[in-house]
């Protein structure tokens, strides 16, 4: 266990199409072994799947809210067939990503707002029925998640990117989730993030890049500096140890430490990596 894993990592996304060999080469370079590369809609199965093959990575099969509106009818019934038709396969570790998303507004209103409320839950009992872990995205949307999880239980795992409140971190906790921290503790302004990755206990934290997105702070391009030109920082998995700096110093413990309770939180949320890390491929 002397490596990082980023349990969050959209290497499927189309900022990674051109170079995503060398992203990942760089990951492996920063001593990130492992990826858990989490499918947001049905058409992008294939190329999760395809790439956590193809680099010895893991990934997981489910529907974003934020993809919820453009879902086939068929696209529940797809994840399911999906799920048992991989069943047996070693590197699909999760049901995810899944979640409720209230910050965008239009997915906050009428009949949106319940189109993710039905995928959330069947997915939840699709997690359920296949004992599989999910991987939550929780936005805004944190109460109804937990209700979610209280009415359907699952296998546990991991509240991905959280922002919440100490108390609702506790809930997660409480209910056997880990939380994934990432990028925006990086940024000095993020105060009650930063307290919680500082006090939280650190059997409930995994690390994660949720790369593309949530730059860390320096490769971040504020508005001034993009309406001079300048594009948006693209984050990718090869930041994780940058990123885990960060947190080991709000910790006051060393890299090395949290590296190693780190990756056992996330084999604890994710039992299915444990496979994949032995033998190591380096
Ligand atoms: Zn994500």
């Amino acid at each position: 266990m002397q490596a990082w894993i980023d349990t969050h990592c959209h290497l499927d996304a189309p900022e990674f199409t051109n170079d995503v060999e060398a992203v990942r080469k760089r990951a492996a370079f920063n001593n990130v072994s492992k990826c858990i590369i989490p499918a947001v809609e049905v058409p992008e199965f294939e190329a999760a799947r395809g790439l956590a093959h193809r680099f010895g990575d893991a990934y997981a099969l489910g529907i974003h809210p934020l993809f919820v509106e453009r879902a086939a009818e068929d696209a529940l019934a797809r994840l399911d067939e999906s799920l048992g038709l991989y069943a047996h396969d070693p590197s699909l570790v999760a049901v995810g990503e899944i979640g409720l998303d209230y910050f965008v507004p239009a997915l906050n209103e009428q009949p949106l707002r319940a189109r993710q409320e039905l995928f959330y839950r069947e997915q939840l009992k699709l997690a359920r029925r296949y004992e599989r872990p999910v991987i939550l995205h929780v936005r805004r949307s944190v109460d109804a998640v937990l209700k979610g999880l209280r009415d359907i239980p699952v296998p546990g795992g991991i509240a991905h990117a959280f922002n919440g409140s100490l108390q609702q971190a506790q809930i997660f906790v409480e209910m056997g989730f880990k939380l994934g921290f990432g990028g925006a503790v990086t940024y000095e302004r993020a105060t009650r993030l930063r307290e919680l990755a500082k006090s939280l206990p650190i059997e409930s934290l995994v690390l994660e890049t949720d790369a593309p997105d949530i730059p860390p702070r320096w490769l971040y391009a504020t508005s001034d500096e993009r309406s001079a030109g300048k594009p948006q920082g693209r984050n990718e998995p090869g930041e994780l140890p940058r990123i885990a700096s960060v947190i080991a110093a709000l910790r006051g413990i060393s890299e090395q430490e949290l590296m190693e309770r780190t990756t056992q939180n996330a084999l604890a949320a994710i039992p299915g990596l444990a496979k994949l890390l032995e033998p190591s491929r380096g």
